[in-house]
Parts: C-alpha cells; sequence; structure tokens
C-alpha cells in the first residue's frame, strides 16, 4: 500500500506539463480527503506510461457518468458533447439497460454459437421486425459489422451475381471512416489511418462523397458487388450529403445490380432524428451496418441486417465471432432498443438538434465558420489563428464543463446523449456560446 502511494506520488510529479493543460477556472472541484485519492494527473500520466499512445485524448480523467452528465475524479461535472461517438444515445450508464445486463450476468453470458441460447433468437426476432429485414448477423464493434458486410457482398458476388472468382470491387466514398482493421484502413483516404500500415486490401475502389456521377461511372464496371457508405460521414467532420442522394444511391444500386451498405454504426439508432439516417429518405439499403448505441453503451454489441439472398450466402463456419450473438449482448441490445422506442428519442434528437443549430447559428461569432448536422449528430467548424483552434476551443469548453472533441484540426463534434432536455440544452447553448465568444 505505502509503494503504491509512493509511485503515484513519483508519477503525480512526472506530469506537471499535464497539469498546465488543466485549467483551474473549472467548475468547482471536490476536496481530496487523502493521498490516495486518484488525481487526473496521475490518470493521465499511469495510461502514458503504460498504455500504447494510439489516442490523443483530452485532458480529462472520468470515474462516473449519468444521463447526459460525467464527472472527473476530482468530482467536477461536464455534459458529455461526445456521448463515445454516439455509443452512449439512451444516455449514460442507462437503468433499464444496466438492470438488463445486471440481470443477464448472474444467469448466463457466453455459450459461444457452438451451443444455442435462448436469448439470441428473442433478439433476433425483435431487431428484423424493428427493421425490417429477414435475417440478423449479430458481431461485436462496428468495424466487425463492417467487415461482416464486406464477407456478405463478396460472398453475394460470386454466388449469386456470378462475377468472376476473386474479381469482387467494392466501392467506397473519401472520407469514410468504419474503423481500424486492414480492410478499414484500406478503403480509407486518411493518412493517419492508412499511412505506414500496408500493403492493403485489394478488391476496394474510392470515389469522391456526394458524387452520382461518379458513383454511376464506378457501377459501369460489371465487377463491382458493393457500395458502402455512410448516410452522414461522422468523423470525416460530419458531412451531410445533399437531399436525394441516398434515394439516388439506392436506385442506382438497383439499375446496376449492386448491393447498397448503409454504414449506420454513428449515424443509427435515433442519432439523427430518425431510427436509422436513411429513414429520411425512406430509403431501405439492402445491408445495414449497425453497433455504437445497439448496447446503448453498457458492451461492444454491433449487427449487420440484409434479407435471405445476401445473409445465406455465407454458410456455417464461413463467418462469425466468439462473442457475437451472446446472451449478454443480445438482452443488452434488446433492452437499447427498447429505450430508444420507449423514450422517443429519435424526435427528441431531432428537435433538441434544430435548437442547437438555430442558436449556433444565429449567436456564434466570426470563428465558427460553419454550423451543420442532423438531429443530435453536429459539427462547427472553427477559423484557425493564433490564438484560437479547435483543441483550444474544446480545453476552454472542459473548463466551463461541457466536453467535446475536435477532428481533422478545426471541426467539433456536438453529439450529446439524446435524452438531453430543453433546459439542458439551453444551458449548454450558453456554454459553448460563452467560450466561443472568449476568444
Ligand atoms: N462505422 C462508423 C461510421 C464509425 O463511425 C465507426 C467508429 O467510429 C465504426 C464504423 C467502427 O466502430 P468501432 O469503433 O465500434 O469498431
Amino acid at each position: 500500500m505505502f509503494s503504491k502511494i509512493i509511485q503515484r506520488r513519483t508519477l503525480g510529479a512526472l506530469c506537471s506539463n499535464l497539469k498546465a493543460s488543466m485549467s483551474s477556472a473549472g467548475p468547482a472541484a471536490t476536496a481530496k480527503p487523502d493521498e490516495e485519492v486518484l488525481t487526473s494527473e496521475y490518470v493521465f500520466e499511469r495510461e502514458a506510461r503504460y498504455g500504447a499512445h494510439n489516442y490523443h485524448p483530452l485532458p480529462v480523467a472520468l470515474e462516473r457518468g449519468k444521463g447526459v452528465y460525467v464527472w472527473d475524479v476530482e468530482g467536477r461535472r461536464y455534459f458529455d458533447f461526445l456521448s463515445a461517438y454516439s455509443a452512449v444515445n439512451q444516455g449514460h450508464c442507462h437503468p433499464k439497460i444496466v438492470s438488463a445486463l445486471k440481470s443477464q450476468a448472474d444467469k448466463l453470458t457466453l455459450t459461444s454459437r457452438a451451443f444455442y441460447n435462448d436469448v439470441l433468437g428473442e433478439y433476433e426476432e425483435y431487431v428484423t421486425k424493428l427493421f425490417n429485414y429477414n435475417k440478423v448477423l449479430p458481431m461485436n464493434t462496428g468495424v466487425e459489422g463492417g467487415e461482416t458486410a464486406c464477407k456478405l457482398a463478396r460472398k453475394w458476388a460470386y454466388t449469386v451475381k456470378g462475377i468472376p472468382k476473386y474479381k469482387a470491387q467494392i466501392i467506397f466514398a473519401a472520407g469514410n471512416f468504419w474503423g481500424r482493421t486492414m480492410s478499414a484502413i484500406s478503403s480509407s483516404t486518411d493518412p493517419s489511418s492508412y499511412e505506414g500500415f500496408g500493403p492493403f486490401m485489394p478488391g476496394f475502389k474510392i470515389i469522391p462523397y456526394n458524387d452520382l456521377p461518379a458513383l454511376e461511372r464506378s457501377l459501369q464496371d460489371p465487377n463491382v458487388a458493393a457500395f458502402m457508405v455512410e448516410p452522414i460521414q461522422g468523423e470525416a467532420g460530419v458531412i451531410v450529403p445533399d437531399e436525394g442522394y441516398l434515394t439516388e444511391v439506392k436506385r442506382l444500386c438497383s439499375a446496376y445490380n449492386v448491393l447498397f451498405i448503409a454504414d449506420e454504426v454513428q449515424t443509427g439508432l435515433a442519432r439523427t432524428g430518425k431510427m436509422l439516417a436513411v429513414d429520411h429518405e425512406n430509403v431501405h439499403p439492402d445491408i445495414v451496418v449497425l453497433g455504437k448505441a445497439l448496447s446503448g453503451g453498457v458492451y461492444p454489441v454491433s449487427a449487420v441486417l440484409c434479407d435471405d439472398e445476401v445473409m445465406l450466402t455465407i454458410k456455417p463456419g464461413e463467418h462469425g465471432s466468439t462473442y457475437g450473438g451472446n446472451p449478454l449482448a443480445c438482452r443488452v441490445a434488446i433492452a437499447s432498443l427498447e429505450v430508444i422506442e420507449e423514450e422517443n428519442l429519435a424526435e427528441n434528437a431531432r428537435v433538441m438538434g434544430e435548437l442547437l443549430r438555430t442558436e449556433l447559428t444565429n449567436n456564434s461569432p466570426e470563428i465558427v465558420t460553419n454550423v451543420r448536422g442532423k438531429g443530435l449528430l453536429n459539427a462547427i467548424v472553427i477559423k484557425q489563428t493564433q490564438e484560437c483552434d479547435a483543441w483550444k476551443v474544446c480545453l476552454r469548453l472542459r473548463d466551463n464543463g461541457l466536453l467535446a472533441k475536435p477532428t481533422h484540426g478545426d471541426i467539433i463534434r456536438f453529439a450529446p446523449p439524446l435524452t438531453i432536455s430543453e433546459e439542458e440544452m439551453q444551458e449548454c447553448v450558453e456554454i459553448i456560446l460563452k467560450t466561443l465568444h472568449s476568444f
């Protein structure tokens, strides 16, 4: 115990540079009763020392969450305006989802798919009826969902469409993000994703986003199996395509007998003001990939939905995952989807999103050059000067009690839990505007 305290002191001393970036002007901190209480500095330093440096987190060390709020280890409270990249749509530690997790955890957690379990079928029936597809293939993370969709597209290409063996092409849009596996980075146009990690997956082609003539040109190739696209590009900085884009994508893909894969991992599950972002145009893709909020942020759960013509091309043993479809995940997913429906989160996201964009559009200072988004998936673009950039704005937002994360240097995403009330949103608008006007 004593050595642990000493070690913490040593580590604490090593991180005075990190300490400097924590402002003393933040919300009131709870007093630390003794040396053994974790400090933010200690948390930063321990991660830096023992963990891979594959992220650049905003310096804030969180230990608790409830609804739209998170608290750091010193007891400071913040509005969460990232929602774990839209995984926590239902709010932190939603009681119904946590209760489903706890009661199933006491009963049965994992059987693998070597055996049947009593929850998987119930979940499969619920999720397929909800989204109107014949079948679901359960996985864990979003990127595994994308991998699954690509494998389904290739298998369908060879066994149904008749593309010559191993000639299948999948088209992606520039600026896409669907994770960090070898396949995902092979379709990326972001050097920080792919640089240094080649050789890359063959059979992938990239066209500009929101460019229908480019899509139609690429579809002339008879070996194209699928076009995989985000209805709104999240990680690229909340890029909303022109109205009618998704309708035309669907029409073109159907006309050329190419599968339309909608990556709804970030945009889906009420985030943009509809259950799926494609619902804004009443479009029914051939394959839908879901993840993130499918578990309300308590457990990794993803899913691929499609009809039998595509899904049944994959036979026993050809794809799967030890954890995919486990009873714990299925109970959590059912509860998470029920919360979205019962609490009318899509409608709240629509209304609160409009409020946020209207306030920011009308009242932001000149350093904000663009406000955009749909529902509660939003972004502002910051004019970079010596004094001001997106990172500095996020640090000052943190000091004022709101957490958001920059993307691409000049963009800040605003994506709070969809449970946010009007009163809370008004308070957040005040914090954001006060912060922006302070530059
Ligand atoms: N697809 C989209 C659109 C995403 O935004 C992400 C993650 O941000 C993924 C897929 C990958 O999800 P995961 O990080 O759970 O693998």
